[in-house]
């Protein structure tokens, strides 16, 4: 036998192998994922758990059968985008696309969702087109085994600290990550970030930005939900500080440089606000650079999404789909009227109330829970802060976060695990400084019991009107799980 022959006999060899290997690992995720269901739990780690322990390169061989892939990445947002994008793929392939759950966004729940996609029945399964939300810092272990066509970069604002670090730890890990990926893969921005155009500058890929009209930066609730974040977005040229047009604090739409002029790339999407229905909800119209001449900007489209993150979500998504070579009018119109994910502005009816659920976990969602609280006319509110390991141990981020927002007419109720320390951050917010005015409350009941806070609640709201519920991950699932019992609100899929 030659050199040649042994080698590439041996190379046969430990390819059977690792086929074999591949297989086993398949099929003994497929078992752990029914026996974690029949014993109660939802599966979605402990597969792509056992599979990755069986076969290490479990995940980069599973990613090789899919096409495109598109990697959703930010502080905020990434479920509402994923979700959009999902609806958009679905509309055009006739079949949905490989996704991931919300919060099931590290390695292994990457690879249980995939798994489980292949093991669905045919009628269910999906096209090979996926969509996967990835947690900021696990995006590190992931990118290397993935190769995605696009990569969507939403926004990279203060999170809870003891999970992610400062903002320049996270920028250096994703430069770093960016490095990794292909050539080709196209990165979709926010313009309005400018710490996001020097990251795609640096990565040298190709890039598509979305950003906000001029006219609709200064007209849409909740500033803290935009692109950036008060903890300021240097200059990519000169790291000086930058100025957006539509006024100091508002890190919303176009910005220029103070000391070397430099301004924002013009987008190839341009999202704008076309004001709120009655019920709240966004409407929206996109100007698409490089669509087909002559046509106007879409007309307003509708979508169930809320404040200046809702309006940077739809466009990421749609910006997405354009990437992928999707009409951008298809898209547009699949996106019409999708409806919230988990603790995205979910409503409830609650024996004649309206209740709608959403989600905090840092300053800026908590402030677009404050906004969306006064656009739909809150009658009562309910926040809950929990500090289990999915929310978060460190809970400090509600002294950066700007509660004063919250509005100040509705029954207040605060409740979960940290609900001594919200009551503080209130007390503090609330009763010092500010001037005594009318319809503020002097009053809040403080109930650590979730289920008995949410009676509590329910009962300051008279029928016909609107409980918001704003609570941190593990605490909102509760709440949700409350809600499931009293036979008002349908499981959450599983
Ligand atoms: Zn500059």
């Amino acid at each position: 036998m030659t050199h040649d022959a042994r080698r590439s006999a041996v190379g046969r060899g430990s390819d059977l192998t690792s086929r074999i290997r591949f297989r086993l690992a398949i099929g003994v995720a497929w078992l752990a994922s029914r026996l974690s269901r029949a014993i109660g739990y939802h599966g979605t780690s402990l597969p792509g758990l056992v599979g990755e322990r069986i076969d290490p390169a479990i995940l980069a061989r599973l990613a090789g059968d899919l096409d495109p892939i598109v990697i959703v990445l930010g502080t905020n947002g990434k479920t509402t985008t994923t979700r959009l994008l999902a609806r958009i793929l679905q509309a055009e392939l006739g079949k949905p696309p490989v996704t991931n759950r919300s919060g099931a966004n590290l390695r292994q729940g990457l690879i249980s969702a995939i798994l489980e996609s292949r093991t669905a029945p045919r009628h269910r399964r999906p096209s090979r087109a996926a969509v996967f939300e990835v947690d900021e810092l696990a995006w590190t272990g992931i990118a290397p085994s993935l190769r995605p066509a696009v990569v969507v970069i939403l926004n990279l604002v203060r999170d809870q600290l003891d999970r992610y670090g400062e903002i320049d730890m996270v920028e250096r890990r994703w430069t770093h990550d960016l490095a990794a990926l292909p050539l080709e893969t196209t990165l979709v921005i926010c313009a309005d970030d400018p710490r996001l155009e020097s990251l795609a500058q640096r990565s040298g890929r190709p890039v598509r930005r979305f950003g906000m009209a001029a006219s609709s930066a200064n007209a849409t609730e909740s500033p803290a939900g935009g692109a950036a974040s008060a903890d300021g977005s240097p200059c990519p040229e000169c790291g000086g500080p930058v100025e957006f047009a539509a006024g100091s604090g508002t890190w919303l739409g176009p910005w220029t440089c103070g000391s070397c002029g430099t301004s924002r790339h013009a987008p190839d999407l341009v999202v704008g606000a076309d004001g709120t229905d009655p019920e709240g909800w966004l409407r929206l119209n996109f100007d698409v650079a490089g669509a087909p001449s002559n046509r106007p900007a879409s007309p307003a489209v509708r979508v169930r999404l809320a404040g200046s993150a809702g309006v940077y979500d739809a466009a990421a998504a749609v910006l997405a789909a354009t990437a992928l070579g999707i009409d951008p009018s298809r898209a547009i119109a699949a996106i019409d009227r999708a409806t919230p994910a988990f603790g995205r502005l979910e409503e409830i009816d609650v024996d004649g109330r309206r209740v709608i659920l959403t989600l905090a976990k840092n300053p800026a969602s908590l402030e677009q829970a404050a906004a969306a609280s006064a656009v739909r006319r809150a009658d009562g509110l309910l926040i809950g802060l929990g500090d289990r390991p999915a929310e978060g141990r460190d809970i400090s981020w509600i002294w950066d976060a700007d509660l004063e927002s919250f509005p100040r007419g509705p029954s207040l109720t605060l409740t979960g695990s940290r609900a001594d320390d919200l009551a503080l951050r209130f007390k503090y917010g609330w009763d010092s400084g500010a001037e005594p005015g009318p319809g503020r409350p002097r009053a809040y009941v403080v109930d650590g019991a979730i289920d008995h806070a949410l009676e509590t609640s329910l009962r300051n709201v008279r029928p016909g009107g609107t409980l918001v519920i704003v609570a941190t991950y593990a605490t909102l699932l509760g709440i949700r799980g409350l809600l499931e019992r009293r036979g008002v609100a349908t499981a959450l899929p599983r």
